[in-house]
């Protein structure tokens, strides 16, 4: 088989294992989960990893990769987590669940599910401190009594986010809210929400203390499943695989060189000014390794490298690796773990191939959406 470079290699038996560890916890207090699949762009051999190790529901933010996966047969429940108006007739092809905060959102979604006759089911989202999407809580109670009269359109559940735009931590009081939000809306319209969302990743701690969970009964897991870590504190959660994903890239110099740069100093290829660039250590002659990845690769500052190899920096195609401690040659391999903004990026770049590499399953390459990326020789 081909082995292209630079490549991300994922396991989805790690993966699967993830779901599967993630699941067990989380059903202990009756939560179920929902599998995030954007950041690899809704690769449906992901999603089926994740639906083996048993969450219920796939969700994608981006409706392309809801397309995508519905396409391929992927057999739960697709969730779309962000709505657009101009995508209402696509959300109603292909999502059978979409979260939603707008009145006119949900009046187009009506239109087309009627038009497709079909019934589409929303969770209507609370703002609850992060400012992203989110309805405010004093709003709640008459955005429902709204959105119920608005025809083809079911409200099976309300949902939160936290931790993403305002790192606004889940606690116990923001999590009590939900429910207490969840207890109001089915009392004052006498209905049953189904799905209580109450967040990500970044729900971990919380569900880890003591507290109850009050009505909270679903979550939506990306990194944690891909990564093996939560998101408050980013820390490995214990019996996870957090080396799921590995990029690999080139070696294509190895040399001893000074550690400080001569000559008369300059802006840099992104513009920033040498006062403002971060202070380059002088550490004598060192040996340096420069692999081909860089900035318009993936996000460079995502990578995160094993074992004694510094990362000194990287510019538009390059990426320059203090390697003292190791004596690469040209044309070796060298590996990286990701975090969640090196795995988006590589995901979703057009220079880096997706290769699976699990031993007990067929080796299978994913067609990059490249046109222009060269095979490695034989
Ligand atoms: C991305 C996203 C998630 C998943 O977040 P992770 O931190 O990857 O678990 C959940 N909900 C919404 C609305 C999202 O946009």
């Amino acid at each position: 088989m081909k082995l292209f470079l630079p490549r991300i290699e994922i396991s989805l038996s790690q993966i699967q294992a993830n779901a599967q560890v993630l699941c067990d916890l989380y059903s202990r207090k009756g939560i179920s989960l929902m599998g995030v699949s954007k950041a690899v762009l809704g690769e449906p051999a992901i999603a089926e990893a994740m639906i083996r190790g048993g969450v219920r529901f796939i969700a994608d933010s981006r409706i392309e990769n809801i397309q995508r996966m519905k396409k391929a047969g992927i057999s739960a429940r697709l969730v779309l987590l962000r709505t657009a108006l101009s995508q209402a007739e696509s959300v109603i092809e292909s999502a059978d669940i979409s979260l939603n905060t707008e009145i006119e959102t949900l009046q187009r979604l009506s239109y087309y599910a009627e038009a497709y006759r079909k019934i589409h089911r929303v969770i209507i989202m609370v703002e609850l401190g992060d400012l992203r999407e989110g309805v405010m809580p004093c709003d709640l109670v008459q955005f429902i009594r709204t959105a119920l009269l608005i025809p083809y359109i079911k409200i099976i559940g309300i949902g939160c986010n936290l931790a993403c735009y305002g790192g606004i931590k889940p606690s116990s009081k923001n999590m009590r809210m939900l429910s207490d939000l969840t207890e109001i809306v089915e009392n004052e319209f006498n209905i049953t929400l189904e799905v209580v969302s109450g967040g990500n990743s970044a729900n971990y701690e919380w569900y880890n203390s003591d507290h109850t969970n009050g009505k909270i009964n679903n979550l939506r897991i990306g990194e944690s499943i891909l990564l093996g870590c939560e998101t408050v504190n980013r820390q490995p959660i214990p019996g996870l695989h957090t080396h799921a994903f590995q990029l690999v890239a080139e070696v294509i110099e190895s040399k001893q060189k000074p550690s400080l740069p001569f000559g008369e100093r300059c802006q840099d290829a992104f513009g920033t000014v040498p006062n403002q660039a971060p202070e380059i250590q002088d550490r004598g002659i060192r040996q340096r390794a420069i692999i081909a990845l860089g900035r318009q690769d993936i996000l460079t500052s995502g990578l995160k490298s094993n074992d004694r190899l510094k990362i000194l920096g990287s510019s538009s195609d390059h990426t320059i690796l203090d390697s003292q401690n190791h004596s690469f040659q040209i044309g070796d391999e060298v590996s990286f773990s990701l975090d969640y903004g090196g795995l988006l990026s590589a995901m979703t770049s057009p220079f880096i191939s997706k290769q699976f590499v699990d031993p007990q399953r067929h080796t299978v390459m994913v067609p990059s959406p490249a046109m222009f990326r060269l095979p490695a020789k034989a």
